[in-house]
């Protein structure tokens, strides 16, 4: 528990209370502050108890930024993600047009993800990685990726979420089913039989 109401708290206001030490902030954050980052302030830990104190509200904040967008939203962004990597040449060209998406006043962050192999990618805060398939792997997709077919994974937390390939243009988006591995290479290539 690190939010309190005190004597000194101010109407509508809570006062944030260190949860590692108990200490409490010396100033007190309005309701409406707090219900917009309740799972921070609710762990919130003081400057002496958290080595990464500095910037922490904004990482959270850019942390659950995606986690507001629609569903459309969603889908535009990572699109727009997908035409980034491929109008670029090489990770290094990249570099010069890291993604970031604003909407409702928030920004999220996309960095360009630094592998070895030399891919193209980007990153979120969250974990969130937009990554072109490795042509050099001898899956079904690393085959399609050497064959000049455009086409990259959404990951997180070493989880494959959805494939998503560039055919006539248009960009298609297959969400992966964990019970079904094999279903998402059938799609892949019915898209591409078209
Ligand atoms: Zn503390």
């Amino acid at each position: 528990m690190a939010i309190g109401i005190l004597p000194s708290t101010m109407p509508g206001a809570v006062t944030p209370m260190c949860s590692e030490c108990g200490v409490a902030l010396c100033y007190d954050i309005p309701n409406e502050e707090y219900q917009e980052a309740k799972e921070f302030w609710d762990n919130w830990t003081c400057k002496e108890c958290n080595p990464n104190y500095k910037g922490s509200l904004k990482k959270f904040k850019e942390k659950s930024m995606l986690d507001k967008l629609t569903g459309i939203q969603k889908t535009a962004m990572i699109k727009a993600l997908f035409k980034r990597i491929f109008d670029a040449a090489s990770p290094m060209d990249l570099a010069n047009i890291a993604f970031k998406l604003t909407a409702s006043g928030d920004t999220a962050v996309f960095k360009v993800h630094s592998n070895t192999k030399n891919l193209r990618g980007f990153i979120h805060e969250s974990g969130l990685l937009v990554l072109e398939q490795n042509p050099g792997k001898g899956s079904w997709c690393g085959k399609l990726a050497a064959e000049g077919v455009e086409c990259v994974w959404i990951m997180k937390s070493g989880t494959y979420l959805s494939f998503m390939i560039r055919h006539n243009d248009e960009i298609h988006i297959l969400r992966t089913n964990p019970r079904n591995r094999q279903e998402t290479e059938d799609r892949a290539l019915n898209i591409l039989a078209k």
